[in-house]
């Protein structure tokens, strides 16, 4: 696809959490934690702000549901619950923010005011999250020219939904307020593989300064896409760039094929009669199962879409038909989705209820026919379902959706209009002198860091994969320490503890940097082997051991003890002696029997030297 002759245009929103305690309380942003009780809350909005609500909020607000709070020792307090006011900006995470501004060359404003963004999806108990404004109008550098950077926000991440349960939606407070640079760029994105660079990028930066958080859901990407008489969709939550890159080539799809859908419509002058039946008698003393186990105790309501015969069997990208699409409208308020004559009925076992069906809706052969079953929420469902297929005749709606790990997208909600902010009056502003942002320092680009790295030795696999650990800063703090190659330090630090994770669940995060330094400083000073480090952080991690314990009992074994090992297996296998591949074939019981004890180039050695002794 020509992405420019399609009128192309996309922005991303990056946010990414930062390794600082909580921004306005002194809470631990770690999330390790399990909660230790809960809140209920019920979210009200002002009836004074009624009036003025957007269609997304009021959205949410209809819904009327209750919300679950969930309470952790270390990791959240009253400032979360609202209860006690937010404390001070937290300074390192606002000298972060500044930095990545800088870095984006941005204009940042001398004085930063702490704002209120109403949220009422519960994620926040006080009914709006706080952000700040810390730089505008700066620019980031890609392959295909400059890409406008609109803002640098600082912001408290929301509380996550542990689960949703009828009206009850379940939130955990350990998230809430963890400090978050976002960072919106402006529409100057000019393809899916343009995307994935400027969101890369964008990441490497914030990677740069050292103090942002690593792991899954560290850093989250929203992107914008639109087509020439298409709409701006905004796709939420991604976390992959393979899949950020996928989702955007995918919604200009679906944008493209929903208005072909419209031409099509148009031609046949297709309409929404909008009369709902109530059908449940057409459906009652089926002998389908699927009646049986899905629509029997609930209300059943039909309606007829004329001219829509065939469309919504259509693929629009993805693999989804538009009566998928349809059908998330539906699930968005409770029932399971839509049945309709342009799918294969005979999977249901109902293709004589709906021929009774057509009839009685007098329904002709062009026409689609669209069930809805459901208790709560099935007037709303059959509401949403019709109105999105009037839509299909006009055009696309905006909206904001979620992501899926295929890259294709489902329907959340109607898109947000502009938030609405007001200044957060527990917080005073705060001035930033041209004096404070002279002497905050730029860090190094990844990419110049890397180039060092490879001039003292590593290789650009290792060198990527140290820039890329969290253990980055420690690396660089311990390396002209440790006598050892940087290249083995490098190995043990990213690739052996990525094995250990694979094979074992054993993860770098249970380890503290003071076991991991001991450990390599007692390989290093030939305290224990180097091939003994998967089992000692093994034995560490597991037995809840210090590593200087392990290590105590971790002997290395002299010569003379690996010799007579060496030759005890030798005499064993005696048959393989003179075997050309003997060397191949025994190297894998002598190691084992060693058990880690002796390095394996140590133990090769001396497995030659005894294999040309004896053969
Ligand atoms: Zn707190």
């Amino acid at each position: 696809m020509n992405y420019e002759d399609l009128g192309f245009k996309c922005g991303i929103e990056i946010h990414q959490r930062l390794d600082t305690r909580k921004l306005f309380c002194n809470c631990s942003s770690s999330m390790d934690e399990e909660p230790e009780g809960e809140v209920k809350r019920k979210l009200g909005a002002v009836p004074g702000e009624m009036g003025e609500m957007d269609p997304a909020a009021l959205y949410e607000f209809l819904r009327d549901r209750c919300f679950v709070y969930k309470i952790y020792p270390n990791e959240s307090c009253e400032v979360e619950l609202d209860e006690e006011p937010p404390h001070e900006v937290r300074g390192e995470a606002l000298e972060i923010a500044l930095q990545v501004s800088k870095m984006l060359d941005c204009d940042v404003p001398y004085e930063i005011q702490p704002m209120r963004k109403t949220v009422i999806d519960g994620s926040n108990p006080s009914g709006f999250q706080r952000t700040m404004l810390v730089g505008l109008d700066g620019e980031l550098d890609t392959s295909k020219g400059s890409v406008g950077v609109e803002n640098v926000c600082l912001e408290e991440e929301s509380a996550q939904i542990l689960g949703r349960q009828d009206n009850t939606v379940t939130y955990g407070l350990n998230r809430l307020g963890i400090p978050l640079v976002e960072i919106g760029t402006a529409p100057d994105i000019k393809g899916p593989e343009h995307a994935r660079e400027t969101a890369e990028k964008i990441g490497k930066m914030l990677r740069a300064t050292g103090r942002v958080q690593r792991g899954i859901g560290s850093i989250r990407q929203d992107v914008n896409v639109s087509i020439e008489d298409g709409s701006r969709i905004e796709v939420k939550g991604l976390q992959d760039l393979d899949i950020l890159e996928e989702t955007v080539r995918l919604e200009v799809e679906r944008q493209w094929s929903l208005l072909k859908i419209k031409e099509e419509l148009e031609e046949r002058s297709a309409s929404i009669p909008g009369e709902v039946f109530d059908v449940d008698e057409v459906f009652e003393g089926s002998d389908s199962s699927f009646y049986e186990r899905v629509l029997k105790d609930k209300d059943i309501k039909a309606f007829v879409l004329k001219g829509f015969g065939g469309l919504l069997a259509r693929e629009i990208s993805g693999g989804k038909t538009f009566g998928k699409e349809l059908s998330e409208y539906a699930e968005a308020h409770g029932p399971g989705g839509i049945i309709h004559t342009d799918e294969d009925l005979g999977r249901y076992e109902l293709v004589d209820e709906f021929e009774d069906l057509e009839e009685e809706l007098s329904a002709e052969e062009e026409d689609v026919v669209v069930v809805v079953a459901g208790k709560d929420g099935l007037n709303e469902a059959v509401e949403a379902v019709a109105e999105r297929a009037e839509e299909a005749m006009e055009g696309i709606p905006e909206e904001t959706r979620d992501s899926n790990e295929d890259g294709t997208t489902s329907y959340l909600r109607p898109l947000p209009g502009e938030a609405r902010m007001y200044p957060e009056t527990d917080v005073p502003p705060i001035k930033v002198s041209e004096e404070r942002m002279k002497n905050i320092e730029v860090p190094e680009s990844l990419e110049k860091k890397k180039e060092e790295l490879v001039n003292e030795g590593l290789s650009e696999h290792l060198a990527d994969e140290i820039l890329d650990s969290r253990l980055y800063g420690l690396f660089e703090e311990i390396k002209d320490k440790l006598g050892m190659d940087v290249s083995t330090l490098v190995n043990l630090m990213t690739v052996e503890l990525k094995d250990l994770r694979k094979r074992k669940d054993i993860s770098v995060k249970d380890l503290t940097d003071r076991d991991l330094v001991e450990i390599l400083e007692a390989i290093d000073e030939g305290e224990v082997p180097k091939d003994s480090f998967g089992d000692i952080v093994e034995k560490v991690v597991e037995g809840k051991r210090s590593a200087e314990e392990v290590i105590s009992k971790t002997e290395a074994l002299d010569e003379e003890t690996l010799e007579k090992m060496v030759v005890e297996v030798l005499e064993e296998k005696e048959d393989l002696l003179g075997d050309e591949k003997a060397f191949k074939k025994l190297m894998g019981p002598v190691m084992q029997k060693v058990g880690g004890k002796v390095d394996g180039s140590k133990v090769s050695e001396v497995l030659k030297e005894k294999i040309e002794e004896m053969k």
